[in-house]
């Protein structure tokens, strides 16, 4: 559903990413994983546009490489963003309902806040609250909730378990395993390897903004390469 090839991206002068080849077929888990700065934040931003990108990305094989990112969301891609990027001073109910922004979306408004409040009970006791006071992992669970209000067909999920404690990124990644069990198709950054590549298909490593490596995800655990490092040896 999702092909991206020889995929370069750039920030300014500087060149990020280097010909970049990805697939995520319908339904899968797809992991991209690689140290700090190799570029992870960046692919995903490249595929939904927010940054200078050259290359092809296409989405159920439709060119989306030369769309803004509004309209790339409206296709039902959708990217959950690091940091979460909420509105603070607005309530964890306002915030979600943003994410219902495309017409098809709205048009579900009410029956994807219930969805959303049923698969995250926290969000619906809190749903009055100003999403800025809320706990770290609530913040995500928001970011994530705001993003199914959209209806996608696959979400870019950039770093979810990032500075959460160890109870909460437990939780997050059950949550994204119950999204994929909802049919949506998922592309997970994360730097937590081990725990996102045990939940996922296939997986990609990423490396000063190459692809170094790439498989089903049950080998790349136990790829000697990797494994030395990225799992300690
Ligand atoms: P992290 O896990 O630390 O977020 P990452 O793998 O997501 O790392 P990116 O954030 O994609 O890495 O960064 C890749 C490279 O691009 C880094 O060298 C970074 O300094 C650079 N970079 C990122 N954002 C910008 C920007 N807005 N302007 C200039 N350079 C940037």
């Amino acid at each position: 559903m999702l092909t991206v090839r020889k995929l370069d991206a750039f920030y300014g002068e500087i060149q990020t990413l280097h010909g970049i080849d990805l697939d995520v077929r319908e339904g899968e888990v797809v992991s991209v994983v690689g140290a700090n700065a190799a570029g992870k934040t960046t692919l995903l931003n490249a595929i939904s546009g927010t940054v200078e990108r050259y290359g092809r990305v296409s989405f159920f094989d439709q060119d989306i490489g030369s769309l803004p990112p509004h309209a790339i969301a409206r296709r039902g891609l959708v990217q959950v963003p690091e940091g979460r990027r909420l509105f603070p001073f607005m309530t964890v109910r306002e915030n979600l309902e943003l994410g219902a922004f495309a017409p098809h979306a709205r048009a579900h408004r009410a029956e994807s806040l219930e969805k959303v409040f049923d698969l995250m009970p926290r969000l619906r006791e809190r749903s009055g609250q100003l999403a800025g006071s809320m706990s770290g992992g609530e913040q995500q669970m928001c970011a994530i909730g705001r993003a199914l209000m959209a209806k996608p067909r696959a979400i870019m999920f950039d770093e979810p378990t990032l500075g959460l404690a160890p109870i909460m990124v437990d939780v997050v990644f059950k949550l994204v395993r119950s999204i994929k069990e909802t049919g949506i198709t998922i592309l997970l950054v994360e730097q937590n390897v081990k725990h996102s590549l045990a939940m996922s298909d296939r997986g990609y490593v990423l490396e000063n903004g190459h692809i170094v490596l790439s498989g089903p995800a049950a080998d790349l655990l136990t790829d000697p390469r990797l494994k030395e490092a990225y799992l300690g040896g």
